[in-house]
């Protein structure tokens, strides 16, 4: 995404103070006067998520996206996400609070490097199947055959990529390993990883762990293998969030994913207390905020306000969305219409 710059640090809006409370009453009105929807990833700041219609992870905001009414959608993401919203709705106009609010991980996987891989690949004969992670700009969407989220991967890749054919999963390696694990598929992984979910220390989990005796750990598959080796459940925010919702005795929950996912996780499972890996770890004197992610973060209520007020940044059609249309339907909402029709609706 030749539009998106890097961000190293956490890189809030600075302007004037304004009340959040004020701020939330203005995006209730500006909702209705606009007919608009805001859907808020489960990682963006939790007063977003309190006044989003939809919370969720990728996938099911990929798939709320294609029920909403309104004409208006606000993303309060990150760019691929509200890109992914567009392509599925392309009739209506589809916001995001900060155009700059990008993702290492999409970064790292340029479509024209993945052009020239793939066409490597094919000049040795090789028969594969690109699949992407949907952390993907659309550019690279259009360039693959299956998109997944790590809602649904393994489902995906177990039931609709045949045997006999090789996989090349594109862009996060962790993810991707994992998937080899639990699928037992031999894949060729590009070597992109999120600069969130790579930074957890090992050593600051196992210390973590010893500092609260009989906590679980849950673990994003976006973390390195080392991580997941040592915790009790893996999986994607929403079933990070089932499974938590599932453990009726109180727990200490150590959460090795981007921090705000706390915030859903004490909604649905207050009996809880929850930790994040590596965290503020008052016992340590650790201050390492490194599980945030700087690019989530650049969504406020005052950018999720002002998009909503100006009809700007938009994200607009381009060419290749058709292609990337095709992959993302056939990819995320065809499990939807089946599940609809067995259900009887
Ligand atoms: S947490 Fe990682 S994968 Fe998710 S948006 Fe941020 S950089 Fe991308």
């Amino acid at each position: 995404m030749s539009n998106l710059s890097p961000i190293l640090a956490d890189d809030r809006d600075e302007r004037s103070f304004e009340d959040p409370l004020d701020l939330m009453d203005e995006i209730d009105r500006l909702k209705v006067e606009k007919d608009a929807v805001i859907l808020a990833h489960f990682y963006v700041d939790g007063e977003i998520q309190d006044i989003a219609d939809y919370t969720g992870d990728s996938l099911k905001l990929a798939r709320d996206a294609t029920q909403v009414g309104q004409s208006t959608i606000v993303f309060a993401g990150v760019h691929f996400m509200a890109e992914s919203a567009k392509i599925m709705n392309r009739q209506k106009r589809v916001l995001i609070p900060d155009l700059l609010a990008g993702c290492s991980l999409a970064e790292s996987c340029p479509p024209d490097r993945l052009a020239a891989f793939q066409k490597e690949l094919r000049d040795e004969e090789r028969d594969f199947v690109t699949v992407a992670y949907i952390n993907t700009s659309a550019a690279v969407k259009s360039l693959c055959d299956w998109i997944v989220t790590s809602g649904n991967a393994r489902e995906l890749i177990e039931e609709r990529v045949p045997e006999d054919k090789e996989i090349l999963f594109v862009p996060d390696q962790h993810l991707g390993r994992y998937l080899m694990e639990v699928t037992g598929r031999e894949m060729i992984l590009w070597p992109g990883a999120c600069m969130v979910h790579e930074m957890f220390s090992l050593q600051d989990l196992l210390r973590a762990k010893r500092n609260h005796p009989g906590s679980l750990v849950v673990a994003h598959p976006e973390c390195p293998q080392n991580i997941l080796e040592v915790s009790d459940f893996v999986g994607g925010t929403e079933k990070m969030r089932q499974f938590c919702m599932s453990l009726d005795k109180p727990a200490t929950i150590l959460v090795a994913t981007e921090s705000e996912m706390i915030h859903p996780l004490k909604r649905s499972a207050p009996q809880h207390a929850y930790i994040p890996v590596p965290g503020i770890m008052t016992e340590t004197g650790e201050t390492c905020a490194c599980n945030r992610c700087p690019h989530m973060a650049r969504n406020t209520l005052q950018k999720v306000r002002d998009c909503l007020r100006d009809g700007q940044p938009e994200i607009t059609w381009q060419s290749y969305f058709d292609k990337a249309k095709d992959v993302l339907e056939r990819s995320l909402l065809e499990n939807t219409r089946q599940a609809a029709k067995m259900n009887g609706d």
